[in-house]
């Protein structure tokens, strides 16, 4: 979850970063054009704002192409982007206080430390712990910086009460903008599970089913591999049903749930199409394979669901050697009118499309 979050935030801090440096030499360029250009006041405040703005940018532009560069490598060492995020953040802050230091030069003003608080507070979001952290550590800063640089007692306890303000609204919003990015991660989980997933057995739905055959498929075609297709369907299952009830009926699917699962390897998918039928997808399978495969499920299921009776399965099996120009209707019609001749052959049986 938290992983899935410093994604977003590296997605956030790419835009951001990478928008600063136009910014900051926009404002350079309103600073080199201002008027009246050679007040002493104005030259000594430009005098400190032109190389923070030089800083800024190079910093700025680096923080967004690292962003960019870990969203493109998923495999680069996981602390990697949480210390990114929190980096950046802690860059973000820093420069705001820069920028106030300049500012007590010429005023009270402290605007950049509340915009960089709360532009923080929502680009950078962070656990209430490490957040706490920064914002502390930010506010730590703020008060010995403009302490330094703010000789009119009245200006600097101003700055220090709103400067206090800003840090803790930044880490409110940060807090607040965790908790419902949380909210968002989890109902997102919650809904991609609810889509995929066949409430009864666990397996992947049809609809899931349907996409990751076409998947893989296309990458067959892309790679030249071949792909197999196992078409599964218990035997007289409306009789199962009849004796067991069905209650005991669906027992028996997730049964066959749990054998299909521990029958197969990994990289195979097994998904339940409706009633008592399913559909298992064998990545890189040639029909040798495909038959190999579909025998050992059918036997193991044999010897497993024979403690609710005598309960078989037949199976009508298809490989595509290239996945060109082949599509899961296709597959599928086949796949189904060799189930069916195993079934008219006397079912317990696996059939290959002919
Ligand atoms: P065949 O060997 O020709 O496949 O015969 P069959 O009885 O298995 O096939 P048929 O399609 O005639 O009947 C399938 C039965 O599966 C009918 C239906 O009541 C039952 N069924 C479908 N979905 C479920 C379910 O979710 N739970 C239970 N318990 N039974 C189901
Ligand atoms: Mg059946
Ligand atoms: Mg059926």
């Amino acid at each position: 979850m938290a992983a899935a979050i410093d994604e977003d935030n590296l997605r956030r801090i790419r835009w951001v970063a990478l928008a600063m440096p136009l910014l900051n030499l926009l404002f350079l360029a309103a600073l080199l054009t201002a008027t009246p250009r050679t007040e002493p006041r104005m030259l000594h405040w430009q005098e400190s704002l032109r190389p923070l703005h030089m800083a800024m940018a190079p910093v700025f532009l680096l923080l967004g192409l690292g962003a960019v560069w870990l969203l493109r490598r998923p495999a680069a060492p996981a602390v990697l982007r949480p210390a990114w995020t929190a980096l950046s953040g802690a860059a973000a802050l820093s420069f705001a206080i820069a920028f106030v230091a300049a500012d007590q030069r010429v005023s009270g003003n402290i605007t950049t430390f509340v915009l960089g608080a709360i532009l923080t507070g929502v680009v950078v979001v962070m656990p209430p712990l490490p957040s706490v952290l920064l914002y502390g550590a930010a506010l730590v800063a703020f008060w010995i910086v403009v302490g330094a640089t703010q000789p009119d007692a009245v200006l600097l306890l101003a700055a220090q009460i709103n400067g206090t303000t800003a840090a803790a609204l930044g880490w409110v919003l940060g807090v607040i903008t965790w908790r419902q990015a949380l909210v968002n991660k989890r109902l997102t989980l919650q809904l991609q599970r609810a889509a995929t997933t066949d409430s009864l057995t666990g397996l992947l739905n049809r609809m899931e089913m349907v996409r990751l055959v076409n998947e893989e498929l296309r990458r067959g075609a892309r790679q030249g591999h071949p792909t197999s297709l196992l078409l599964l369907d218990l035997d007289h299952f409306k009789k199962v049903n009849d004796r067991l009830g069905h209650p005991g009926g669906d027992l028996v699917l997730q049964h066959t749930a749990a054998v299909l699962a521990q029958s197969l390897r990994a990289q195979d998918r097994i998904g339940r199409l409706g009633g008592e039928e399913f559909l298992v997808l064998l990545p890189q399978t040639d029909a040798p394979a495909a038959r190999r495969l579909a025998e050992r499920v059918r036997q193991r299921l044999a010897a497993a669901l024979a403690e609710h009776g005598k309960v078989t399965c037949s199976i009508g099996f298809i490989t595509s050697e290239t996945g060109e120009e082949t599509g899961f209707d296709q597959l599928y019609v086949q796949a189904d009118h060799a189930l069916y001749r195993a079934k008219a052959s006397g079912r317990n049986r696996c059939e290959v499309a002919a």
